[in-house]
């Protein structure tokens, strides 16, 4: 049994816990200053993103949308051994502004591509690459997807590649309907 007390239970809002600490107010986007910078996320202990100007994103909306991301996850999937959460806590988004092109890649179904131009990238077990999307909308880029990837990554040691595909596991159809039920969150609440 697990009651109130039981870390996995309390949802997304157990980002919300952290305590404000002085080095997220200090962290903050000099449009004065070169770009990229590196900004820390509030709320997620040591998590960054590096951003091509101030506008893609602030850190608070950056931050409401790994909420967002958690929130949908621990729903479908739960998190008992936190391991996603303490990998949002460590991930490092680097937002872009232009799309970029790659030699290899898998579609959606798994199918493997060549030469694709590519939304986002999952790089390491914490990094993670993305355009900054359609509308410049957090929701209209591929974040939620990349968390996927990341959250595989920390359940199961690596990422799944080919998403629904079968050469991989761990991606089902499942990871896609939530990353679609998140966007619609993020859209929600306008970023
Ligand atoms: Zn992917």
């Amino acid at each position: 049994m697990c009651s109130i007390s039981c870390p996995g239970h309390q949802g997304a809002g157990v980002f919300l816990k952290s305590e404000q600490k002085k080095i997220y107010k200090k962290s903050v986007c000099n449009p004065e200053k070169p770009f990229p910078q590196m900004i820390i996320i509030p709320f997620f202990d040591r998590a960054t993103q590096i951003v091509p100007n101030c506008e893609t994103y602030p850190k608070h909306k950056t931050a409401l949308a790994l909420m967002v991301f958690y929130h949908h996850w621990l729903k479908w999937f739960g998190d008992e051994d936190l391991l996603v959460k303490k990998s949002l806590e460590k991930v490092m988004i680097e937002w872009d502004t232009k799309k970029r092109k790659v030699k290899k890649g898998f579609n959606l179904e798994g199918e493997p591509r060549t030469d694709v131009t590519i939304n986002g990238l999952t790089r390491s077990k914490t990094m993670i690459w993305v355009w900054q999307g359609n509308f410049h909308r957090i929701a209209e880029s591929s974040l939620m997807h990349e968390l996927v990837h990341i959250a595989l990554r920390a359940k199961y040691g690596h990422g799944d590649a080919d998403h629904e595909g079968s050469k991989y596991s761990g991606w089902t159809i499942e990871h896609t309907a939530m990353i679609l039920e998140a966007k619609e969150s993020l859209r929600s609440f306008d970023i």
